[in-house]
This record gives C-alpha cells, structure tokens and sequence, in this order.
C-alpha cells in the first residue's frame, strides 16, 4: 500500500470514526431534548387543561366530554377527565355515549402517581386508539367539577417519533455532508503530503546514484520540511567532503604520476591498492592490476621479501636488484610499513639507477681513456729525452728526436685543448651568439685555415650551396670550429688528389650542410658511435703513421656544438664510398 493510500485512509477513518460518534452523540442528545421538550410540553398543556378545567362549572357528563373535546382540540391531544374512583368522565377521542364501556383508569400507570404525586407519566400502548402513547396525568386542585379528580393529556407517540425522524434525517444529512469533505480534504492532503514525500524518496534516490547535484528544496516548516532540508544539508557536506577527497586523491595521483620512482602500496592482506604509472611501466603490466595480491605481480624473491618484513612492520634498507621483466635495468628498492589509523600496508618504492650507473661507468671509461691517451704519447716523449740524454747521438738522429717529441708535445696540447673544451661545453659554460651567418662565408673560413693541408694531399674542394640555404642563423665561431673539424677529418682521410664537396641545402625548415669525401668512409657499425668521446674506427684503417692521429674527440666536441644550435650531425656512407658528414642546423 503506498504512503498516499495509507495516509489518505488513515485521515478518512479518523474523521469517519469522528463523524460517527459525533452523529450519534448529537442524535441521541438531541433525540432526549426533543422527547424531554414534548413531554415538558404535554405536561404544562396537562396543567393548563386542569386549570383551565378546574374554573369551570360544568355539571354534567355530557358537558364534560365536551369540555374535554374543545380542550382535546385546542390542545392536539387526547384529552381525558378521570373521577376520582377512576371512571372516565370525559374523553376527546370518545363520544360521550361510549363512555361508559371505557375501562376503569384507576389503575393506570400515570393516574395512580398522579393520585401518589400530583403528576404521572407513561409511555404504553393504548387499546383504545390502538397506537404506543404518551400519557401525561395531572392532579385537578380547586374543583368545581368534582367529579373529575384527573386530567389527562395523551400524544400518539407516532408524532413523537415523526419529530425524532426529522432530527435523524438532519444528522445524518450532516453527517454525509461531513463526510464528503472529510473525504475530500483527506484526499487534498495525502496527495500533497505524498507529493513531498516522493520529492524526498526522488532526492534519496538520486543522491543514491551519485547525483548530488539537484537537492529536494522543501521549504516546509513541519517536520516533512525539517527531513527534507537535514537531507539537503547531509548531502552538501558529504558532496563537500566527496569534493575535497577528489581533490586529494586527484593531487595525489598527479604527484605519484608524474614520479620517475615506481610506487607500489598493498594493504595488510598484500592486495595491491595503488600502482603507479612508473611502477607499471618497471614491471612491465599492462592494463590495470585490479587488487591482485603482489606477489602475482612483483616475482621477484628480494622484494616479496622485503614487503613481507614491512607487512610484518620492519622497514628495510635499499637493495639493488634487476627486474626479470627489465634485464637491463638496475633498480633500488626501499620498503616500508604503512599505518594511516585505519589501514595498515606496506609500501615499495622502486628507482631505476640504470642511468646513473651508465654515467658511472661513463666517467671511469673517460678517465681511462684520458690516462691511456696521455700515456702513450708521454711515454714516447720520456723514451726519446732519456735517449737524448744518454748521449748525443748524430745530430740528424737528434733533430729527429726532437721532431718525435714535437709531434706528441703537440698531440698532447691538442688532447688537453679537446679536453677542455668539451668539459666547458659539458658544464654550458659556453653561451650561444646567433647571427645570419653567410654560408660561403663560412666555407671560405674553414678552408683557408685548411688550406694548406688540402693542398699537401692535393685535395680539391668543391661548394654546392643552394640559393634558398644560402645562410643560416647560428654562432659563426661555433659552426666555424664543427666545420673546420669535419673539413679536416675529410681531408686527412681523402685519397691523394681526391675531392671533398661541402654543400648546403634547405630541407623540413633546417639548413642542412654536409662535408662529403672520397676516403674510405666509416663501417656501417660505426656511423653512430664516430660521435662517442675517443671513439676511433679500427686504428689499422686510420692515417697510419704520418700522423699520431687526432685526439678522438674532434666529433664529440661537433655533436655538441650542433647540438647547442638545437640542431643534429649524423654520419653515412656516400653511393661511391666516401664518408657524408650531415650538419641540421633548425631555422629560427
Ligand atoms: P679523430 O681526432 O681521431 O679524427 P674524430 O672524433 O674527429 O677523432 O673522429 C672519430 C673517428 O671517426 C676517427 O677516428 C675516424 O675513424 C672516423 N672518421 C671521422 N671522419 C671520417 C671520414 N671523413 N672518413 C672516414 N672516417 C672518419
């Protein structure tokens, strides 16, 4: 049954159940005055009629009777005059000569307590008009008459009854009438009752389903009214509280997200309960672990046990460890217990150190190769002045010597020079002072500079230069010193009268520049590494004895010089052999 049904009977029944008893209570109350007013009535006409009876002289029966039919009319009831020993003296419903097989009233009800009293009342049938009747017997005082001692009046109580059935038909027509507009009221009512009520069960619903959004707004000041706004209220908070949650966890999930460490949580059972995106991407899952236990994930015997002694809430120091889903990698991992009140957990953090262990190994690499570089041409040096020392050899012998510990004197200022350098481009201690640049301008710098060595091993060299890549944004000295580098590595490893071709071109919004000879040009293993710090292709292959050779570092300190420009070198392999160096250089 709905609210609206049970609310509307429950009103109907209480006022149909009001009604009711008011109905009866009035008729039956009214029902009494009406029968007390008749009989009030019928008494004082009984005593005006003795009265009036009791001034009168009439002698005869015949007289009476009449007297008794003039009153019985006057006063619309039965009239009757009683003798003192009960006969019927006078009757206005009987002709005066059937008086005398009237029975004897003596012995009536109201006659005997009007004799006793003064007064007598009674309600009985009547044979002698064959109806119930209302009798009302009074006492005749001072008479002139004696011959009648009681007057009575009687009323057919049919009129009585007639008068109450008025008074029923008013009730009830009353009660109707009360009915139908309790009826209509209680209608009127529950619809508006259960209208607010499904306002407040719609709200709760859809608060239920997640839509804080639209409260219930019942400005009712009862206590339908005082619900709906407590709801209203409780849902604004929570939506408050909800909001600020989101907040935290949405700040949290951009902080744990944007972390280079991978971070995992599990509760106190060891179901996951956040993995972040570093995380996943270390141990390599796909798609999202749901609350899986960690050990289904993580496969690893060092960290299940590390988060087996943080469960049990020791936190362990950092171990190095390689993840069977990233062979390559090195990574920390550190874990800790977890106890926020509620909850209890334990969380890893995994930092990948792969990179800084590279660098490491970087670093001691270069220092190796530093000491090695310096060694050897050290070593010749000190071979050569304790020759010098031992004795004066021939001074052809000597100048050559001499000659010897130039030339590695020189290769070693060159190392240092290369060395520095790089170290002050590594540290960007070197600032970038962009100009237009004309390229043939530049070309002209790097080969007058070379000029000479090109002409030792009558090199030719050759320009190409595009008329829409006739110049280029960049620092002058800096594309100078990558030029002069690749045009002499060019011409160090040309054939003897070989041509080298330094061209420009325009291509996808850079100005592109290439050095190309006709040397041996570079393996094919070996065109990304040429770039790396002391990096050399197979020395066999390289200038051979008439120079110790460069320092190795000449294409590391080109890479970063282009690189500062924003831009890339590369290296390749010309169609007919010879090594292409590629300057990009991006137009700004
Ligand atoms: P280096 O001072 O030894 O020349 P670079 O860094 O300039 O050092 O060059 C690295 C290596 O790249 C060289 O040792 C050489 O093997 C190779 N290389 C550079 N330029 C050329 C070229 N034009 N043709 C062939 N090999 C080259």
């Amino acid at each position: 049954m709905t609210f609206r049904t049970r609310l509307f009977l429950g009103s109907l029944a209480a006022a149909g159940a009001t009604l009711v008893v008011a109905t009866v209570l009035v008729s039956w109350s009214l029902r009494q005055s009406v029968s007390e007013r008749i009989e009030r009535s019928l008494v004082s006409q009984a005593r005006l009629t003795a009265e009036l009876l009791s001034g009168q002289r009439a002698s005869t029966r015949a007289e009476l009777d009449l007297e008794a039919d003039t009153l019985g009319r006057l006063a619309e009831a039965r009239v009757t005059f009683i003798a003192p020993d009960g006969t019927v003296v006078g009757d206005s419903e009987v002709p005066s000569q059937g008086l005398g097989s009237v029975d004897n009233h003596a012995d009536r009800p109201e006659v005997r307590a009007a004799h006793a009293h003064g007064l007598g009342v009674s309600t009985r049938y009547s044979d002698t008009v064959d109806a119930d009747m209302l009798y009302v017997a009074v006492t005749v005082r001072n008479s002139l008459v004696p011959d009648v001692s009681v007057v009575r009046l009687a009323l057919p109580l049919t009129e009585v009854r007639e008068q109450l059935a008025v008074v029923r038909r008013a009730a009830l027509a009353a009660a109707a009438t009360g009915l139908a507009s309790a009826l209509a009221l209680a209608w009127i009512t529950s619809a508006l009752l259960a209208r607010r009520m499904r306002a407040i069960a719609d709200a709760a619903r859809r608060y239920a389903a997640g839509d804080l959004t639209r409260p219930v707004r019942d400005g009712g000041s009862d206590e339908i009214g005082t619900v709906a706004r407590a709801l209203d209220d409780t849902v604004r908070e929570v939506g408050r509280r909800a909001g600020e949650l989101a907040a935290d966890r949405a700040r949290m999930e951009a902080i744990l997200g944007g972390m280079i460490e991978g971070v995992l949580v599990v509760d106190a059972q060891g179901r996951l309960q956040l993995v972040n995106a570093a995380a996943r991407r270390m141990l390599k899952l796909t798609g999202d672990p749901g609350d899986r236990h960690y050990l289904e994930i993580v496969r690893h015997p060092e960290i299940a046990a590390q988060i087996g002694a943080a469960l049990a809430g020791t936190a362990t120091d950092g171990r190095e460890l390689t993840l069977p889903q990233e062979p390559n990698a090195i990574f920390v991992a550190r874990t800790a217990p977890v106890a926020t009140g509620v909850t209890r957990g334990a969380v890893l953090v995994l930092h990948d150190i792969s990179d800084l262990r590279r660098a490491d190994q970087v670093r001691r690499d270069f220092v190796a190769n530093v000491s090695h570089e310096l060694r050897t041409p050290l070593t010749a040096v000190r071979g050569y002045v304790e020759a010098l020392l031992d004795g004066v050899p021939d001074p052809e012998q000597s100048q050559r010597f001499l000659e010897t510990i130039a030339r590695h004197t020189l290769r070693m200022e060159r190392l240092v020079r290369d060395l520095l350098r790089l170290a002050r481009l590594d540290a960007g201690q070197e600032s970038l002072e962009r100009v237009v640049c004309r390229i043939d301008a530049l070309f002209n710098a790097v080969e007058a500079d070379l000029a000479e060595a090109a002409e030792a091993r009558a090199v030719t060299v050759t320009r190409d230069i595009a008329p829409e890549a006739a110049a280029v944004n960049g620092d002058p000295a800096k594309l100078h010193d990558a030029l002069r580098n690749l045009l002499e590595n060019a011409i160090n490893y040309s054939p003897e009268g070989g041509t080298i071709t330094l061209a420009s071109r325009r291509h996808d919004g850079h100005v592109v520049i290439t050095v190309t000879d006709e040397g041996p040009g570079i393996p094919a293993s070996d065109l990304r590494r040429v770039f790396e710090r002391f990096y050399r292709v197979d020395k066999a292959r390289s200038r051979g004895a008439r120079d110790p050779g460069g320092t190795g570092l000449g294409l590391a300190i080109v890479r970063h010089l282009i690189e500062l420009h924003g831009g890339r070198v590369s290296a390749h392999n010309a169609a007919t052999g010879g090594a292409v160096m590629t300057v990009e250089i991006p137009d700004l």
